[in-house]
């Protein structure tokens, strides 16, 4: 890469051994990355990666490091939580550099807190590197902006992850005017949420898009609104990870977006 710093730009220094580093990877697009994530992530001596990570960015990781999939393998489950947290561990006391890589922000809906919880507790030193999440992402190239001082004062982020077959969400708090609603892991319940909405008083006319692989060339954006976008969804077959955006903001999209039209 031909990327040269500035050799006054503040740094905090070089990753060191012994330590984990939690590293938000951005929604997909590499130039997204922070130049501390850049930084880390090629001086890394051992890299556990999610499913979300972009293959562009494992590209820009330390081609020596030993790389460990935290995601499902092929027919398995994924790693469980207390596994990870606790591999974290051992990998840092073998005094190595190590990066747990991380879709998004590792501190929303990224259980990164779990993760450095017991780093904590087990003496283990840590930083947390911070990435673009997939709101702010999607919100930049699908030309829909999160807040607008004409249609939202607001913006929650919620998961739209299914327990039990319904979602367990503060339902009249999400159905809001002057509020735009992200809903992250919506996909599978998008029907049943945009039902909920409009039950709880949002008009089925309401705007709503559905936005896959933000940031990236499969990028794809369906608009429609609460009645309309589960059908429209399904026909545009999307595939995950997709974002819910709900709200006014919506209707900006057809003025505003450049990434989508600029894929062709
Ligand atoms: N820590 C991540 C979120 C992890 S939860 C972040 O900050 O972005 C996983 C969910 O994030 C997915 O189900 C999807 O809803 C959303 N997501 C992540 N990357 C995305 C992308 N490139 N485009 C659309 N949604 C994305």
């Amino acid at each position: 890469m031909s990327l040269t710093l500035p050799a006054t730009l503040p740094t905090r220094g070089d990753a060191q051994p012994g330590t984990v580093y939690l590293v938000g990877a951005g929604p997909g697009d590499p130039e997204l990355l922070t130049l501390r994530a850049l930084r880390i992530i090629s001086e890394a001596d051992v890299l556990v990666y999610d499913p979300l990570v972009s293959q562009a960015i494992l590209d820009l990781v330390n081609p020596a490091a030993e790389r460990i999939y935290a995601g499902k393998q092929r027919g398995n489950h994924a790693v469980p939580q207390e596994d990870l947290n606790l591999m974290l561990v051992r990998l840092a006391k073998t005094n190595r550099r190590i990066v747990r890589l991380k879709g998004g922000d590792p501190y929303t809906f990224g259980r990164g807190g779990e993760e450095v919880e017991t780093l904590k507790e087990n003496g283990v030193p840590f930083e947390v590197v911070p990435g673009i999440t997939a709101a702010t992402g999607v919100a930049a190239y699908a030309g829909i902006p999160l807040t607008h001082r004409n249609y939202a004062q607001a913006c929650v982020f919620v998961t739209g992850h299914l327990k039990d077959g319904s979602m367990n969400l503060d339902w009249p708090g999400l159905a809001r005017r002057r509020q735009t609603v992200i809903i992250y892991m919506g996909l599978s319940g998008l029907a049943y949420l945009c039902e909920q909405l409009i039950h709880h008083g949002l008009p089925p006319d309401w705007p709503a898009a559905i936005v896959q692989h933000g940031t990236q060339p499969s990028q794809r954006t369906v608009t429609g609104t609460l009645a309309t976008l589960p059908t429209l969804a399904q026909a545009a077959g999307l595939k995950a990870p997709t974002l819910i955006i709900v709200g006014e903001v919506v209707r900006l999209h057809d003025k505003l977006a450049w990434f989508d039209e600029a894929q062709g």
